[in-house]
């Protein structure tokens, strides 16, 4: 999603005349997105912006420096207070004025700006895309359909930093899909703190089906688009018509990243997810009724307040039972202002650490069994572009999310093939398009 936002922000300035500078050594203006999730991610970007300032004064150039994002909107003027070389504080709901206060600080009418007000209608301005910012062309795309979040789960921040749920129109959505098909791309991610909850409020029930999956249906009609998928979900928005859709819309991809964050029910509770074990793994099981080779991955928190060793073993638990094809642990870092952070009983760092190390032992040790499954078979494919690593190289996903690398060139961008998997590595297949030809 913060990727997402800073795409449209640096299209905005690109098409403002700017141009995306090859590194921050040499850029006027250098823009720090912000995540506020957790404590590490908050740090780091301060840590990131001191630094940047230092070597900047060292230098002696001043380029205009600015936050964006959760900690700018968190945070606001203390961050000027505090680091006195930042002239620009942009909130969650302001990302489409950057250009307008980058002009005005630039030519000097206005010295620094802090705006961290809140903007009726600003979900629907995050809709401008850099798809041919550089040479290469993208395949894939995502899509903002709303902000914020009303869930106020009691270990996040979040609710606090993107303000209340705001869902764009289908018509918007559905023109903007279209545009990016037009132009090139085969796969849309459609996004949303919650997009489950996508038009809650807005957009009654039709024949049983929810907002969003009328727009799933909406964006499912598009020619020439060839991939869905959609992150992140909350359990709760897993009603049937949702379940349904995996297996009515091909296009759907068989993925779903599912956010579990806890196997106990007493921590769940604690948490305020609105679901049990239970109900979880029910989803679970009809997701792998209505689509048997679907990827499922997840989130979890180890150390919330108050988890005992039988709460973390039931976390164990049931990820040997759901056998995630991925999951991001996290330690449980306490926010400001959230509920948690005031419960008792918080668990030492220690603790934390230990129970992290054993749930992503446990957990990669599944995944990666998981991938060896794949060796020896057949995968469909969407050729990305090159790989990260091996710029020789080709990379693409499998309709569950997989990523995988194999010998090609640029003439397989943008196609679906299928390749053989040859090899697994750590969250990596490695495949070859040849076997097959
Ligand atoms: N609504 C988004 C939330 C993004 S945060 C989503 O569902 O993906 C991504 C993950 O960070 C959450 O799912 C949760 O597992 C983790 N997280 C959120 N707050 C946290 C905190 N205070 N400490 C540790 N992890 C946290």
């Amino acid at each position: 999603m913060n990727e997402r936002d800073s795409e449209a922000v640096a299209a905005q300035l690109v098409a403002r005349g700017y141009t995306l500078a090859p590194s921050e050594d040499t850029a006027d203006v250098i823009l720090l997105n912000t995540c506020s999730v957790r404590d590490l991610a908050e740090q780091k970007a301060l840590n990131k912006m001191k630094s940047l300032a230092g070597v900047a004064n060292k230098e002696r150039r001043s380029p205009v420096l600015g936050f964006m994002g959760c900690m700018a909107q968190s945070r606001g003027q203390k961050l000027i207070d505090e680091l006195p070389d930042v002239d620009l504080v942009l909130g969650t709901q302001k990302f489409h004025r950057a250009a307008e206060y980058l002009d005005n600080i630039l030519a000097g009418t206005r010295e620094k700006i802090v705006d961290v007000a809140e903007e009726k209608d600003s979900e629907a301005t995050i809709r401008e895309h850099l798809l041919n910012g550089s040479a290469k062309k993208s395949v894939s795309a995502f899509v903002s359909i709303m902000q914020g979040c009303n869930q106020y789960c009691t270990f996040c921040i979040v609710p606090y930093t993107r303000g209340e749920e705001r869902s764009r129109a289908i018509a918007d959505l559905v023109d903007e899909c279209r545009e990016l098909v037009s132009r090139g791309v085969k796969e849309i991610t459609l996004l949303g703190q919650i997009v489950t909850s996508y038009g809650k409020r807005d957009v009654p029930l039709r024949d049983g089906k929810s907002a969003f999956v009328q727009l799933l249906e909406a964006v499912h009609d598009i020619d020439g688009l060839e991939r869905i998928r959609f992150t992140s979900p909350h359990p709760k928005g897993y009603g049937d018509d949702l379940i349904d859709a995996y297996a009515r819309l091909p296009k759907l991809c068989e993925s779903a990243h599912l956010p579990v964050q806890s196997g106990s029910d007493r921590i769940l509770k604690l948490m305020h997810r609105g679901y049990t074990r239970e109900k979880y793994l029910g989803i679970i099981r009809k997701l792998r009724a209505a689509r048997p080779r679907i990827g499922i991955s997840t989130d979890i928190i180890v150390g919330f307040p108050g988890e005992t060793e039988q709460d973390f073993e039931e976390t164990m638990a049931l990820a040997r039972e759901v056998e995630f094809d991925q999951a991001f642990v996290f330690k449980y870092s306490p926010r400001r202002d959230t509920p948690a952070a005031e419960m008792p009983d918080q668990i030492p760092q220690r603790l934390r650490e230990e129970r992290n190390q054993a749930l992503l032992q446990t957990i990669n040790g599944i995944a990666a069994r998981k991938y060896e499954d794949f060796i020896g078979r057949q995968a469909e494919i969407l050729v990305e572009g090159p790989s990260k690593k091996n710029s020789a190289r080709l990379t693409g996903r499998t309709r569950c999310n997989k990523i995988v690398v194999f010998e090609g060139d640029e003439r397989h961008r943008g196609q679906i093939m299928d390749v053989k998997i040859t090899r697994a590595g750590s969250f990596t297949l490695y495949g070859d398009a040849a076997i097959l030809m």
